[in-house]
């Protein structure tokens, strides 16, 4: 389970975060929504601690991670974004092994083992050693989701994974997230894509100007939402 409770975060003067709670049972999805600028990434930044919160406590299984070391973290925590972050000089097989011997201090050949069963998973076993370059961003993110669960997180964020792709690529991707939370990942998604939120999504969370407005099953937040910010978002995406 993953329990983030009165997260606060400044730029400054520039208060993102204002004390931002969500609890994730393990197993389950939150697909987290809201306009630009609300502080979606700043959320998932803070909780893989890619960010210091000012206040505030991120638990995994019961027990707070704010304190412990970011590498021992990262372990737990899986994290894909919008703009995959492959390294464009390395194979796609050594993609996945640099984090496996780096920070999981595995060998040679059972980095190797665990990146090629990773890239069987997301259909990319034939890809082992072209460039990212050489591939569409469809399969450049899934090599990223790869990589994220090759190191066994706990818990996978997912920060506008298919933001950047072409139309006909977001699909492939989408299926793939939705595969891995049938399968009992749980996972946060930061998305824009609605239809994912309402079918894949357990919980989902409104986010605007750095707090959860409101959240719940997606029929309460598609079908009977509350909060008037919520509801003129929702007339605005859908
Ligand atoms: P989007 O949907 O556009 O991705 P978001 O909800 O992810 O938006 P954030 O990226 O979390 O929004 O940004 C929230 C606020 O924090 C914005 O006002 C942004 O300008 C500010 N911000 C984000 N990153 C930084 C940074 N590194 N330094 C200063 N301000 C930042
Ligand atoms: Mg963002």
């Amino acid at each position: 389970s993953l329990e983030v409770s009165g997260i606060e975060l400044a730029f400054g003067r520039n208060k993102v975060l204002r004390g931002v709670d969500l609890a994730v049972p393990a197993g389950r999805t939150a697909c987290v929504i809201g306009p630009s600028g609300s502080g979606k990434s700043t959320l998932l930044r803070a909780v893989n601690r890619l960010l210091e919160p000012d206040a505030g406590d991120v638990k995994l299984g019961g027990e707070s991670v704010l304190r412990s070391d970011p590498d021992v973290l990262r372990r737990r925590i899986g994290m894909v974004f919008q703009h995959f972050n492959l390294f464009p000089h390395k194979s796609v097989l050594d993609n996945i092994t640099l984090p496996l011997r780096k920070i999981k201090k595995l060998g040679t050949e059972a980095a190797q083992a665990a990146a090629r069963e990773q890239l069987e998973l997301v259909g990319l076993a034939h890809k082992a050693t072209a460039r990212p370059g050489n591939l569409s961003g469809g399969q450049q993110q899934r090599v990223a989701i790869a990589r994220a669960l090759a190191m066994k997180p706990e818990v996978m964020l997912f920060d506008e994974a298919t933001s950047a792709l072409d139309p006909e690529l977001v699909k492939g991707v989408l299926a793939l997230m939705a595969d891995l939370a049938g399968a009992g990942m749980t996972m946060v998604v930061v998305t824009h894509e609605m239809g994912f939120a309402r079918e894949v999504a357990d919980q989902v969370a409104f986010m605007d100007q750095g707090v959860v407005v409101e959240s719940g099953v997606p029929d309460q937040i598609f079908g009977a939402a509350e909060s008037p910010r919520l509801r003129q978002f929702l007339s605005q995406v859908l």
